[in-house]
């Protein structure tokens, strides 16, 4: 992967994204077509295509993607309001990005259930 992956272009700068937060493993960025006031997506940097595409020896990036996930609504200020992560997996999941991502998605009162 890496050379066709639109996420893995971004978590190298090859393509550039509106970053808010980055580490050696994980990079957090504005969506660009946000469907909330706030809606971040956090990825790891190495490719992993989706949920059923991580395996059991990535239990340790999984769980740190998910404290990263509160760590940035945090730092946009959505912590105390409440906000939403989300993972689309798979065509019925609305997966479009072939890159395993989280939604971080906030600042408005989100419906349920999603459509
Ligand atoms: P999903 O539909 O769950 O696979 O989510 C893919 C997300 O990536 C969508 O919310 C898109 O708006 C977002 N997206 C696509 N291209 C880019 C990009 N170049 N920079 C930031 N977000 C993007
Ligand atoms: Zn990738």
């Amino acid at each position: 992967m890496g050379e066709d992956c639109l996420f893995c272009r971004i978590a190298s700068k090859e393509i550039p994204s509106n970053v808010v937060y980055e580490d050696e493993q994980v990079l957090a960025f504005l969506d660009l077509n946000p469907q909330a006031p706030t809606h971040v997506l956090v990825i790891p940097k190495r490719h992993v295509a989706n949920l059923l595409d991580a395996a059991p020896t990535q239990q340790d990036l999984l769980g740190y993607l998910m404290l990263k996930c509160a760590e940035v609504a945090r730092q946009l200020g959505i912590g105390e309001g409440g906000f939403r992560v989300v993972a689309n997996c798979g065509p019925d999941g609305g997966q479009t990005v072939g890159h395993l991502h989280f939604h971080v998605l906030g600042g408005r009162a989100l419906t349920w259930p999603p459509g």
